[in-house]
């Protein structure tokens, strides 16, 4: 296949990039590198199967040649970017999603969009099913993705009903792996970087509110089964094993520096208090499941961040 994609070079974008070029598409990556990075998609500079193009897909904009898929990944996805970035994070999640789905029309590809378990909100349904409506604040901090997010599925759904476009939905746990920028402000980065530098781990709130973290090449995986397969209702892609920060807190800590202690800090607003993906549709249906536990995850991911960190001698 040609596959278009928007946010190439973004952490789970430019994974999404190697994986298709591993089995054997041809890629017109899409960047406007706001939180992207160069160096995610550096080693594909020689790979003649894949076109970087600057483009922000806010603005109107054509692909030449035809192609047979697009897959939307576009945005700020930590919540320090987005709060960063409110205005922009709204306008890829809405103009961004429509203009993708335009082209996608336009030339017969199926479409793709990667949503986000924020759309759950702070869950009173738990695990979350695809089918829970969720529980978010539409004027809150966390509003300016959640809600773009919603959006986008809103507009995803409606392009399927009026003009028949195939459309596949990706509901997207928390994910973690090499080419996180170590500055985004989440917590996988945020703590190995501390434990690297041998600062105190700040944990939020009193840590008593839960994740689950699912290693990149899983969801990439994942990401790549939902595309082939025929589902046009959202599918959760996560990681089920659930932990509360404090307890993933001190699991690095253990890991990596027994002695670093760990500093609480205020809790965010609006910070979802549970979260775990129910993934029995995607076992049934796309016959995925994440194989990469949290020490094989973690091990591969501090190698990265290692290279990164400037450990003060
Ligand atoms: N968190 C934390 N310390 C940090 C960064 C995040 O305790 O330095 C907590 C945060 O409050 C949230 C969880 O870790 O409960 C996951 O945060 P992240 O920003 O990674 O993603 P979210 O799931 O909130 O979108």
């Amino acid at each position: 296949m040609r596959i278009v994609i928007s946010g190439a070079a973004g952490f789970v974008g430019s994974h999404m990039c190697d994986r298709l070029l591993t089995e054997g598409h041809t890629i017109i990556g899409l960047d406007n590198f706001l939180t992207g990075n160069r160096t995610n998609i550096g080693h594909l500079a020689r790979e003649r199967r894949f076109e970087l193009i600057n483009q922000d897909v806010t603005e109107t904009f054509s692909v030449d040649g035809g192609f047979d898929a697009v897959i939307h990944m576009a945005s700020p996805a930590s919540p320090r970017d987005y709060l960063e970035h409110p205005i922009e994070t709204l306008e890829v999640g809405s103009v961004g999603t429509r203009n993708m789905l335009e082209i996608a029309l336009e030339h017969g590809a199926r479409f793709l969009l990667t949503s986000t378990s924020e759309c759950y909100g702070d869950p009173h349904v738990h695990p979350q099913v695809e089918t829970y409506w969720g529980n978010v604040n539409p004027v809150g901090p966390r509003s300016c993705y959640d809600e773009s997010k919603r959006f986008a599925e809103a507009i995803t759904m409606a392009y399927h009903r009026k003009y028949g476009v195939a459309t596949r939905i990706a509901r997207i746990f928390n994910t973690y792996g090499p080419r996180m920028k170590l500055d985004d402000g989440r917590v996988v980065p945020a703590f190995l970087d501390q434990v690297l530098r041998g600062e105190p781990l700040t944990v939020f709130g009193d840590g008593s509110q839960t994740r689950s973290f699912c290693y990149v090449s899983d969801l990439v995986d994942g990401l790549y089964r939902l595309l082939l397969s025929d589902e046009i209702y959202p599918v959760n892609l996560g990681n089920p094993n659930e932990m509360t920060i404090l307890q993933f807190a001190e699991a690095i800590r253990d890991r990596l520096n027994p002695g670093a202690p760990i500093a609480f800090q205020p809790l965010p607003e609006d910070d979802p208090k549970q979260r775990q993906p129910d993934i029995t549709k995607a076992r049934t249906l796309l016959n995925w499941e994440p194989k990469v536990g949290l020490d094989e995850g973690i091990a591969k991911t501090i190698e990265y961040f290692r290279d990164l960190v400037a450990v003060p001698a």
